[in-house]
């Protein structure tokens, strides 16, 4: 497998280094969100591919020298892997556009961020190290941190490249072989970026992508005896079900799922950079983000000044093809995230919500073939609804008003969910108070949410369990063995 052709219409399952059909030769029409035409095939594995798969990454971790040889080998490979990707990066940003919806905007930024994710992480892939203990007695006690062995990654299609990428990088780094399963919907840049290992130095079976239905594909690596862990972006749903095979066979699991995250604004906060803040939280990538900043909370004194603002937002909000020219808003991933979309839009009404914005399907008849929903803001729907307490996973924000800052604590935290949660204000006390207060594993200040490679993701509650980036991440795909060495019966002189 050399160069990669991401403009390629026809694409396999890699395992072992090799890119081929499925042992059943099933394969699946791609279908682009904004016309809901195919323009690309790509194969669908069986169970037996699953199996074949892990047994590629066994063979590979335990024959090649990639967990043995020095770090600085691993490092090398994701370096190259990043200069390969950064070369690639319009192709990769306009297959991920074609495939998921989002803007070419947004794709680049992704493609940007995962070559960010491989340049960082290569850094620590030769500083994976133990620790010396002091124990009594003639002895030396050492820790050292080993790779897991074949490590299992389920990932979602709302940023397809960088949320696989995300968990698939540290476990490379850290000597593991990989098998990652893509969403059904969004596979194509995930293999596509597999076509690359090879010429960058991984060896052929390290890193194998076998696209299929999650409900048999995704659990058969999961239960396989060889999987050591899981590595899963999702539905809170589907991350509960991983996360009891995965106790049953005593795995670790990453769980990144879903959210409901609020964002609260003070009445001294800066009202243009907040409404700003607050559009790109809930319309970037068509609101498709595990932390979407989907509650709005804002102080009753600065309430119609806010939604004002928020109204001009929505109604300014360019939306269109993802490829198109000046594209603020692509389409949502398919018709059936469209339908969900807009039943909640129907349950906002009904629930009583007032809608300020949007609140159905883009009318321009020239989006009508594709899965135009329109950014929508609603206002005063009541805490129980299904609007405020369920995942939407579209451009969809509810807001409503409070009085005073516990108000706005008891709101922001009233979720099953704890992802991430904003705060606008100029008050240094207010920002650090309230910051501390949040149920959530990530908060912004006066931010939309932002991430780095280096910043940790993760969720409190049912948004997940562990992180993903960070300097420590890499730990994550390691095990530590404490080594305890007795130096021989040496007697003391008195
Ligand atoms: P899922 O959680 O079903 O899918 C995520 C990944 O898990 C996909 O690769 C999927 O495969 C796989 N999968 C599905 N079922 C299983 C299973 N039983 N065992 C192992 N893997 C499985 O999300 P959906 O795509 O169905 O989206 C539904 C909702 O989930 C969205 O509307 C949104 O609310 C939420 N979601 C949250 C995400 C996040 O980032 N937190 C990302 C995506 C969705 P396949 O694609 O083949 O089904």
């Amino acid at each position: 497998m050399t160069d990669m052709a991401a403009a390629a219409e026809s694409y396999g399952l890699v395992i072992g280094g090799r890119e081929a059909p499925g042992n059943r030769g099933e394969t699946r029409n791609v279908l682009d969100p904004a016309t809901n035409q195919p323009f690309a095939e790509v194969a669908v594995a069986d169970t037996a591919d699953a199996h074949h798969a892990m047994e590629a990454a066994e063979a590979a971790f335990r024959e090649s020298n990639w967990a043995t040889d020095d770090g600085a080998r691993r490092s090398k490979a994701l370096l190259a892997l990043a200069r390969l990707l950064e070369e690639r990066q319009e192709l990769f940003a306009r297959l991920e556009t074609r495939n998921m919806g989002k803007t070419l905007r947004e794709s680049r930024i992704d493609v940007g961020f995962v070559v960010r994710t491989l340049e960082y992480i290569s850094g620590l892939a030769d500083k994976i190290q133990g620790e010396t203990i002091p124990v009594p007695g003639s002895r030396f006690d050492y820790t050292i941190r080993e790779p897991l062995g074949v490590t299992v990654h389920i990932s979602p299609w709302n940023y397809p490249l960088l949320l696989a990428l995300r968990s698939v990088v540290p476990a490379l780094a850290a000597g593991n072989a990989v098998v990652l399963k893509p969403a059904s919907l969004t596979p194509l840049t995930a293999i596509s970026f597999a076509r690359l290992a090879h010429d960058a130095g991984v060896p052929d079976g390290i890193l194998n992508v076998v696209n299929g239905p999650g409900g048999a594909i995704g659990e058969a690596l999961v239960r396989d005896p060889r999987c050591r862990s899981v590595s899963f972006t999702g539905s809170s749903e589907v991350g509960l079900k991983i996360a009891e095979i995965a106790a049953s066979r005593l795995l670790p699991v990453t769980l990144e799922l879903g959210g409901k995250s609020p964002v609260l604004v003070f009445p001294d906060a800066d009202l243009d950079r907040a409404a700003r803040g607050i559009g790109q939280g809930i319309f970037g990538n068509a609101g498709q983000m595990c932390w979407a900043a989907s509650r709005l909370a804002v102080h009753e004194s600065v309430r119609d000044a806010l939604m004002e603002r928020l109204k001009k937002i929505a109604e300014a909000t360019k939306v269109g093809p993802g490829l198109e020219d000046g594209a603020e808003m692509g389409p949502v991933v398919s018709r059936e995230q469209e339908a969900r979309v807009l039943e909640f839009i129907e349950t906002a009404r009904h629930d009583g919500g007032k809608v300020v914005a949007g609140g159905g399907k883009a009318s321009d008849p020239r989006l009508a073939a594709g899965n135009f929903v329109l950014p929508t803001v609603v206002a005063d729907l009541p805490a129980a609804s299904r609007v405020v307490r369920e995942e939407i996973f579209g451009p969809v924000l509810a807001a409503v008003s409070f009085s005073d800052a516990d108000d706005a604590v008891r709101i922001a935290n009233d979720t099953a969910y704890g992802l991430f949660a904003s705060v606008w204000t100029r008050d240094l006390a207010t920002a650090h108070t309230i910051a501390r207060r949040l149920e959530a594993g990530m908060v912004s200040v006066n931010e939309p949410p932002t991430t780095f490679p280096q910043t940790p993701f993760g969720g409190f509650k049912q948004s997940g369990v562990g992180f993903e980036q960070g300097l420590r991440v890499v730990e994550n795909y390691t095990r530590r063995k404490n080594i305890l060495v007795n130096l021989g019966a040496t007697k003391r002189k008195a």
